[in-house]
């Protein structure tokens, strides 16, 4: 048997069974006899990792290891060495994505797997890639990223808890914290969208109030969304595409990310997509890769 693990700077992520292998899938939602069983933990509890692979992965199987975290979590692996196989976190990222827009297709949830396209990697940090073929050269990166949602959120009030800042950020009002357009032109009428950001984190005068978490947490969310997605649709734009695709941990369970994600590469005239196991495709493309 086959599995992957790509284990990045907060979560290691395991994708364990190719094919027919999977019949139940733990966190990943749809159940779906050809993707394998996808699981995670955090980097910081990588003990838990390693007793997960001890529990359910047999001593043959053949693990392709990716991610910054790669070779600490080999090293408490010892007893699969034997036939382990690193793969370049690139590549796995690419090699994931791809089968999982072609999983979708099949599944007819998307049509267009074979097209080129920009992938932007939304994890700790952020990388991006163009896809084409077996081309996958990559771009770039910028240290905007998950981990800036989390980090910057919890400078600015404490609140550092992914789970929590991801459910409270769509409650929250970005205009407590953010310098708008119609802001800047108020009373007359701006020539572009009054909802525009003008500046992040430049509103002039702090709410009576004071700004509450969920503002701090929708603003540095509306933050990384608009410099991510600016980033992405000017690459692809460069690459002679407008399809981005978005994958990476950061969109799991962040229905403000998504969001933002999809309207602000919409309105920047790009094809937008962020498929719904992409927080795996680390993990996924070194299974395939392995
Ligand atoms: P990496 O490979 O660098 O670890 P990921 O693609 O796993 O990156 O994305 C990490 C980001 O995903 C975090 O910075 C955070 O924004 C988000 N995230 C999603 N789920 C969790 C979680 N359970 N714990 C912490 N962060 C999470």
């Amino acid at each position: 048997g086959y599995a992957g693990i790509d284990a990045g700077g907060t979560l290691i992520k395991i994708a364990y069974g190719r094919g027919t292998a999977a019949a139940e899938n733990e966190q990943s939602g749809g159940v779906s006899a050809s993707m394998p069983i996808l699981v995670k933990f955090p980097t910081a509890e990588i003990d838990a990792a390693v007793a997960w692979v001890r529990r359910r992965v047999p001593r043959d199987t053949v693990i392709g290891f990716t991610g910054g975290q790669a070779q600490r979590l080999r090293d408490l692996l010892p007893e699969y060495m034997a036939s382990a196989v690193g793969i370049p976190e690139f590549e796995a990222t690419a090699e994931g994505a791809v089968r999982i827009l072609e999983a979708e297709k099949e599944a007819g949830e998307a049509g267009t797997a074979s097209e080129r396209f920009v992938l932007v990697n939304v994890g700790t940090g952020t990388s991006l890639h163009m896809i084409e073929g077996a081309e996958r050269p990559r771009l770039g990166g910028i240290g905007l990223g998950g981990g800036t949602i989390v980090g910057l959120t919890g400078l600015l009030c404490g609140m550092r808890d992914y789970g929590e800042i991801a459910r409270l950020a769509p409650l929250g009002d970005r205009e407590a914290v953010d310098l708008t357009v119609g802001q800047i032109y108020a009373p007359a009428v701006p020539p572009i969208a009054g909802d525009l950001t003008a500046a992040n984190f430049a509103r002039p005068v702090p709410p009576a109030s004071g700004a509450r978490p969920q503002d701090y947490a929708a603003a540095v969310i509306g933050m990384v969304a608009e410099i991510v997605v600016t980033v992405g649709v000017q690459a692809a734009g460069l690459q002679g595409t407008n399809r981005v695709v978005y994958v990476g941990s950061s969109y799991e369970n962040n229905a403000l990310l998504r969001e933002l994600t999809l309207r602000f590469t919409h309105m920047l005239g790009a094809a937008a997509q962020i498929p719904k196991q992409g927080p795996y495709s680390g993990a996924i493309g070194a299974l395939h890769l392995a």
